[in-house]
């Protein structure tokens, strides 16, 4: 459910392979529900987590397998941040239920991704104006 939770504006894809809230952080379970209402589409939407995940290595350093890639890759014709499922899933079964990268995201400490998502919009209006 990860595409459509991003393409339904509900948040941005981190470098540990969840979605960030801008509330939430990744503290969160995505459920679904298939309906015919006319309900208008909600945009995709944007709020820094992108480039704030560019420069933080956090969930990439506290991963115990290592599964978390420092950078992007193509993923099935998409360049973007992926997990090493194979590293990920084995200690995750292991250690029954891991999630530490969730644990460990900023964005995910009650209280702080709204005030983080202000701060990084000013930041980039101020680069805005700059250029
Ligand atoms: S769940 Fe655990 S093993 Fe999997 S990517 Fe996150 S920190 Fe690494
Ligand atoms: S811990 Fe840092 S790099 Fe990892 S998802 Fe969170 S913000 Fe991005």
């Amino acid at each position: 459910m990860i595409p459509a939770a991003i393409e339904a504006g509900f948040g941005e894809l981190g470098k540990h392979g969840s979605v960030i809230n801008p509330e939430f952080g990744s503290a969160f379970r995505l459920g679904a529900v298939l309906t015919d209402a006319p309900f208008e589409p909600t945009p995709k939407r944007t709020f820094g987590v992108d480039e704030f995940c560019l420069h933080c290595r956090i969930c990439e350093e506290a991963c115990p397998p290592e599964a978390i890639a420092p950078e992007k890759k193509m993923v099935r014709g998409v360049v973007k941040w992926s997990v090493n499922f194979d590293r990920c899933i084995p200690f995750f079964a292991e250690t029954s239920g891991c999630a530490i990268c969730i644990a460990v995201c900023p964005w995910s400490r009650p209280g702080v991704g709204l005030n983080l998502a202000a701060k990084l919009a000013r930041r980039s209006e101020r680069k805005g104006g700059t250029e």
